[in-house]
């Protein structure tokens, strides 16, 4: 069964004028009532909080001073207060957090959604690593903001509530107690402000350790075949003092700006006593009031210094943001037409006069002319760089041409709709990958609920059988990048296989043989063979042995056809042909190991 997810209801407004926070409102709006919850539990829960030190204050003047009433009362009153007070803050806690991870998957689901769809072009220009950091700590952060920033600021209410509470009470000694608050808000928000660009510091270094702890295990073997271990913990090393050296200094403002943060309040207790303690003495003021706005003064302090924080997640937010809309902002250049076509293909393709240039300019593709009949077998032969995966990459619409068409059945390939091009034109890549997920999953990639006695036949047309019967599990062994690691060849097969149980009418094979031994490569030609009877078929040549198995080769040089015909009639005729044959069995050695891994 296809996994089902719940679809976000909200999206990140699309208008760039909008300030980072307005375009996410949505995101916010389409959590409101479990925000609302939050926010007005967590202000009740301030309500009942500062009722406390006024029940202390009346408990100690009535009961202790005055002995007019009984303790008890004030004592269970007090207690009940502080077990509604935990009721409350802990609903408001939890639907603050629900509030806060809703926000989260949204945004992952949106930037995900938007991932899937950005075109090749997009993955050339971004690093991968880059895109996972996006993707998880920027989210972490905008997320923080949208939900823990209004529940600060309700937080910061109780100033307002606790300040009025003492001003009824007693409003001289109100003030003296409220005497160093803004001092601590400032101080706060001073701190914040000094620790903020080393933070950032912190997070890039971080990253850069990151990105050398990465190298090393994907490029282990490198690593090790040139002895360079030594080398390369030297750079880690490097990377890591960075990131100490960056911790030693966000140390240094804390403790610089922490101990004045911390002890300012007590400096207010001290002026509540001695003002307290004058006006009690003078009988202006009751031993309960103190008491009570000691409570005040040590209460106020959090939402004050929280302020600092506020103002620092909002920094980080901003620039979180900024950074995700980037990517969201990023149109999609290849999308489904408005009105797209759904035809079953035969297979006719057709390129005519195609021009493309990556997008760092590279022209692959200068005027390039390419028909192939439908259920035709051709070959793409030609030296590294001549453009021979752009074309296969053209005709799947991984990229759209800069002028020229690429047809299919005589449809431009742009008016079709883009599943039902890449359902009916399958391509076999040089590097197959695999998800870490059962070899039979693995296979049955493009067609989830094939049968097994499907996927083995596919497993055995691509000469996969015999290892994966070799495996531990067999079928249900995991492979790919967190499990058992096969060869490339191995990995080819599996690509093949995958390939082969779609059946799609066009195929292209991206030198998808390239890592396979020759020697199984011919065991498997007959499969090929079959594989290719009835479809039409683009190959990615380099071996002869490939070739072989092509009706018509095609001699491709700097993106454009120079030469076309039978294997034998270019060897008779094109010295070029001849050349890049030369050239590529010297560059592709038929005895090429398998156990290259890759
Ligand atoms: P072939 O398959 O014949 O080796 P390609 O089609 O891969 O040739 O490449 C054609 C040209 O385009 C080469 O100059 C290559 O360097 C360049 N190229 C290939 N892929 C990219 C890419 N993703 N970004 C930029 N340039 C590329």
């Amino acid at each position: 069964m296809p996994p089902t997810y719940r679809v976000p209801t909200a999206a990140i407004d699309p208008d760039v004028t909008k300030t980072w926070l307005r375009r996410a409102l949505p995101l916010v709006r389409a959590h409101r009532t479990l925000l609302f919850s939050s926010l007005s539990l967590s202000f009740v829960g301030l309500l009942l909080q500062v009722q406390i030190p006024n029940a202390l204050r009346i408990g100690i003047d009535r009961a202790v001073t005055a002995r007019t009433a009984s303790l008890w009362n004030f004592v269970w009153w007090i207690a009940a207060l502080a077990v509604a007070t935990g009721i409350v803050n802990y609903l408001a806690r939890r639907y603050l957090l629900r509030t806060a991870y809703e926000i989260e998957y949204d945004l992952r689901n949106i930037i995900f959604t938007h991932l899937a769809r950005m075109p090749f072009g997009f993955y050339d220009r971004v690093q991968s690593g880059e895109l996972m950091s996006r993707s998880s700590s920027d989210i972490r952060a905008v997320q923080m903001y949208l939900a823990f920033g209004p529940s600060i600021l309700v937080q910061c209410s109780i100033a307002v509530l606790a300040f009025g509470l003492m001003l009824s009470i007693n409003p001289l000694l109100a003030v003296v107690a409220m005497a160093t608050m803004p001092v601590i808000g400032f101080l706060g928000v001073s701190m914040r402000k000094a620790i903020f660009p080393v933070s950032w510091l912190i997070q890039s270094r971080l990253a850069g350790v990151a990105t050398v702890v990465d190298e090393n295990i994907n490029g282990v073997r490198v690593v090790k075949a040139f002895a360079a271990e030594g080398r390369q913990l030297r750079t880690l090393a490097e990377a890591a003092d960075r990131v100490r050296w960056a911790y030693v200094a966000d140390a240094r403002i804390r403790s610089r700006w922490s101990p004045v943060l911390e002890n300012l309040p007590r400096l207010s207790l001290a002026l509540v006593l001695l003002c307290g303690g004058w006006m009690v003495i003078d009988g202006h003021a009751t031993v309960g009031e103190i008491v009570a706005f000691n409570s005040y003064v040590l209460m106020l302090q959090p939402p004050f210094r929280m302020l600092g924080m506020m103002i620092m997640m909002g920094q980080r937010a901003a620039a979180s943001a900024n950074r995700i809309y980037e990517i969201l902002d990023t149109p999609s250049e290849v999308v489904d037409p408005p009105e797209p076509l759904d035809p079953v293909l035969t297979g006719a393709v057709r390129f005519a006069d195609v021009v493309f240039r990556y997008p760092n300019g590279t022209l692959a593709l200068d005027g390039l002319d390419l028909e192939i009949r439908p259920g035709e077998t051709v070959a793409l032969v030609g030296r590294t760089g001549s453009g021979k995966s752009t074309v296969a990459r053209l005709l799947a619409r991984f990229y759209d041409p800069e002028s020229g068409t690429v047809r299919v059945d005589g449809h431009d390939v742009r008016d079709l709709r883009l599943s039902t091009l890449r359902d009916q034109v399958g391509i076999v890549p040089d590097e197959a990958f695999l998800f870490s997920v059962p070899i039979r999953d693995n296979i049955a990639y493009g067609r989830p609920d094939a049968p097994l006695a499907e996927v083995v036949a596919a497993a055995v047309a691509a000469g996969a059988d015999e290892f994966v019967d070799d495996l531990p599990d067999g079928y249900d062994t995991v492979v790919g990048e967190r499990g058992y690691t096969l060869s490339g060849g191995q990995r080819q097969r599996i690509a093949i296989a995958r390939a082969l149980l779609v059946n799609p009418p066009v195929l292209v094979l991206d030198d998808a043989t390239s890592a396979i031994d020759v020697v199984v490569e011919q065991r498997i030609h007959g499969a090929l063979r079959e594989l290719m009877r009835g479809r039409t078929t683009l190959i990615v040549a380099h071996r002869l042995s490939t070739i072989s198995l092509a009706e018509r080769v095609v001699l491709l040089d700097a993106g454009r056809v120079v030469a076309e015909g039978t294997h034998a009639h270019l060897l008779a005729t094109e010295p070029r042909y001849v050349e890049v044959l030369a050239e590529g069995l010297r560059e592709v050695p038929d005895d090429a190991p398998e156990e290259v891994r890759t």
